[in-house]
């Protein structure tokens, strides 16, 4: 008997039929007699309807009202799923992630788990029920409730397998598992049997939407045992873990891309000490997120440099650049859009010379010209004119020996949250 947490996204309980589906995967765990805990997103697209639906009534919404509100997306799903558990015969008890005991810090919109007192879930499993859970949502010590971020789901399930013990966490969607890069894009990607916590963590904050960050990064420190999964099929799915075993010759793990990438320049700035310190010390304040920075040489005193923002931030990120002219001189301010950041990632990256080269060569030979460039021990960014994108990742796939022979199928649109 194991005690297991499942978490099953938004497309998995998308319909009525993938909602019975559903129930009676945890019927067969309950037969099987493991003590099942579920978590579960809002069904489809909900959470983008009911974000639609309030911006029609007010661009600017309040961030307490919208979390009242997406919430309610979870608490249908719990809600129905507990009823279709019960149609086959099955006991079930819904909650929401505050019955669930899931407190959390008074944020909203993006707030972090702060603890979990999961009494009630305990009873209710040993009154032989399974545990259905609404992911993404908490509340604060003084009782409001709050949301944790597109995708939070994820995270709901790890901090649960965390608190509870949970033997693993079971992470269901509608692929097969992680994949070497997104299948929609390499039909030869090959789904991976294992990838560390850390290669994980960097796929997911680089844009692979198959996990949410944060949860990788519970998983990690909880180390807590995370499969991901079809719920279409009874394939194995990935095993996220502490150390992968490597295969032998590989050391690129995946290749993630991220669309959402713009970039800011800024020209013919006095080269002083303390100028980056104040430019990135004003776009901090104003809470955006700086990512690639990258500086050329100084000629005649002055210096140029870029660095890359979100899509969302680019306007205002121009805009704190310009309010702080009269302190740090500079002169010109650029932006430019359609750009992918594409990267490669492999926990053999640091005993293997060559990784970063290969990389470059790959690029430079299919004509695409690389606008900056990114490393750390596990990965190597680059940003490129998004045009030829497909081209680059394709090529890079197979440059590093990630092809397979067969081609994958995808189950449906993949999950993005
Ligand atoms: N329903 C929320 C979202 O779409 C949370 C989740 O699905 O994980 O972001
Ligand atoms: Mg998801």
């Amino acid at each position: 008997m194991s005690l297991i947490v499942m978490k099953f996204g938004g497309s998995s309980v998308g319909t009525t039929e993938r909602m019975q589906r559903v129930a009676r995967r945890i019927a067969d765990y309950k037969e099987a007699g493991h003590k099942v805990v579920v978590v579960v997103s809002a069904m489809g697209d909900t959470t983008d309807d009911l974000i639609d639906q309030s911006k029609k009534l007010n661009p600017n919404p309040p961030a307490r009202e919208m979390d009242m509100l997406l919430t309610t997306g979870e608490q249908i799903s719990v809600a129905l799923l507990s009823m279709a558990i019960h149609a086959i015969g099955h006991s079930a008890v819904s909650f929401t992630g505050w019955q669930a005991g899931i407190r959390t810090e008074a944020v909203h919109s993006k707030a972090r788990i702060t603890d979990i007192t999961p009494d009630r879930i305990f009873a209710a499993l040993d009154a032989g029920s399974a545990v259905i859970v609404a992911g993404f949502q908490g509340m604060t010590l003084e009782g409001e409730i709050t949301t944790l971020g597109r995708g939070g789901s994820d995270t709901t399930a790890v901090a649960l397998a965390a608190a509870i013990k949970a033997d693993v966490c079971e992470i269901y969607t509608d692929v097969d598992g992680v994949y070497s890069t997104d299948p929609r894009v390499v039909k030869c990607a090959r789904k991976l049997d294992e990838i560390s916590y850390d290669e994980m963590l960097e796929l997911a904050n680089l844009g692979a939407a198959v996990l949410h960050p944060r949860a990788v990064e519970y998983a990690k420190h909880y180390n807590v045992r995370l499969v991901v999964r079809s719920s279409f099929t009874q394939n194995e799915g990935t095993s996220v873990k502490e150390e992968a075993v490597m295969e032998q010759g590989v050391v690129v793990r995946g290749i993630a891309f991220d669309k959402n990438v713009a970039r800011i320049s800024i020209l013919g700035v006095e080269d002083e000490p303390g100028v980056l310190a104040k430019v990135f010390g004003a776009l901090a304040d104003n809470g955006i997120d700086v990512d690639i920075i990258v500086q050329s040489g100084v000629q005649g005193g002055k210096a140029d440099f870029s660095f890359t923002v979100s899509l969302d931030d680019e306007e205002k990120a121009k805009q704190v650049v310009e309010s702080i002219r009269g302190n740090v001189p500079y002169r010109e301010v650029t932006s430019e859009v359609g750009l992918v950041k594409v990267s490669i990632v492999g926990a053999g990256m640091v005993s293997n010379p060559g990784v970063a080269a290969k990389m470059f060569d790959v690029i430079s030979k299919l004509g695409v010209s690389i606008k900056m460039v990114s490393t750390s021990e596990i990965k190597v960014s680059c940003v490129i004119a998004a045009e030829q994108v497909q081209d680059v990742i394709r090529g890079l796939h197979t440059a590093y020996g990630l092809d397979t022979a067969e081609q994958v199928f995808v189950g449906g649109p993949q999950d993005r949250r």
